[in-house]
């Protein structure tokens, strides 16, 4: 295995994200320092690691040595500063609010050397205000993976006005080190991936809504006829379609366009509590 760009990797947030993410860097050689607020958190992140490294095992496709030694890179604590200190990449992972991941990295940018890596795994955050008042804009930049990291090959990098090439030359090469295939978008709302693909769904969900066809069809018009692997509807059951309202609402402040209006049908869906798959019922029944 041929040196890991960034030996030392701080990931804050070991949950659904940030534990993939854990995996994947020490899978990549790096030495991985996992935080979170509690014990009882790091340690769920570790055991979601873990279970998917010994089905790997199961499935023969890990050996019991890799998978030991994935797991001998990661170490785990509850101390942010501490996690940060010794690494040259930080990669934050914690829930979607901008005052929370703001707040840390002001505070991880004085604990830090002067060129560690800043990262981000925001799905929709402005990254500008993300790193607002953070010193040293240059070396900030967006981390957007997505999930299941350790199966999904896209990382959407995203540069503010201010990130340094370097930094984005170093960040893509350690994500291709990830076994990822990075893209590079521009600070905007939606980025690339949500934007077009929270596009598509709405208009799916309005033709659904107009009795265009069925959710069936119209899933099965993208997955034959454009070799989606998922077709629109159910991508949005799986993703919640709470979670979306909360994307094309925001997206429909920021871009001003009427392809993000939510439709009425979603509204009332969500309301009614039918959020996809995690409640049973969507588009489909689960
Ligand atoms: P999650 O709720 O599964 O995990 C968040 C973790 O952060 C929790 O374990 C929580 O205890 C921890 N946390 C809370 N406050 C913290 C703090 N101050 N310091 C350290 N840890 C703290 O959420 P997630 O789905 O992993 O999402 C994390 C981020 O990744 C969000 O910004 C989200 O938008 C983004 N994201 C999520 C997905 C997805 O599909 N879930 C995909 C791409 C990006």
């Amino acid at each position: 295995m041929s040196e890991a760009k960034f030996p030392t990797v701080a990931v804050l947030g070991a949950g659904t994200m940030g534990a993939g993410i854990a995996q994947v860097c020490a899978q990549a050689g790096s030495s991985v320092v996992l935080q979170d607020v509690t014990d009882e958190f790091v340690q769920r992140g570790l055991a979601r690691i873990r279970d998917f490294l010994q089905k790997g095992v199961d499935k023969g496709k890990t050996t019991v040595e890799q998978r030991d030694a994935v797991l001998s890179r990661i170490t785990t604590t509850t101390d942010r500063a501490g996690a940060a200190r010794g690494a040259q990449l930080v990669i934050e992972a914690v829930p979607e609010q901008l005052a929370l991941k703001n707040g840390i990295f002001r505070e991880l940018a004085a604990v830090v050397a002067p060129d560690c890596v800043l990262a981000s795994n925001t799905s929709s955050l402005s990254l500008a205000k993300v790193f607002a008042g953070v010193a040293g804009p240059a070396r900030c930049i967006g981390m957007h993976f997505f999930n299941p990291v350790p199966l999904m090959a896209l990382l959407e990098l995203v540069r503010t006005d201010a990130t340094s090439a370097p930094v984005i030359d170093a960040v893509t090469a350690y994500g291709r080190q990830l076994g990822k295939e990075p893209i590079l978008v521009k600070d905007s709302p939606g980025f690339a991936s949500s934007r077009l693909g929270v596009c598509l769904g709405l208009e799916a969900i309005r033709m659904l809504e107009s009795g265009v066809a069925s959710a069936e069809d119209i899933d099965k018009a993208m997955v034959l006829g454009y070799g989606h692997p998922m077709g629109p509807l159910k991508l949005t059951d799986l993703v919640g379609l709470d979670v979306r309202l909360a994307i094309a609402d925001y997206l429909a402040q920021e871009l001003d366009h009427p392809g993000f209006r939510a439709p009425e049908l979603m509204r009332r869906m969500v309301a009614e509590g039918k959020l996809g798959k995690k409640s049973g019922q969507g588009f489909y029944r689960w």
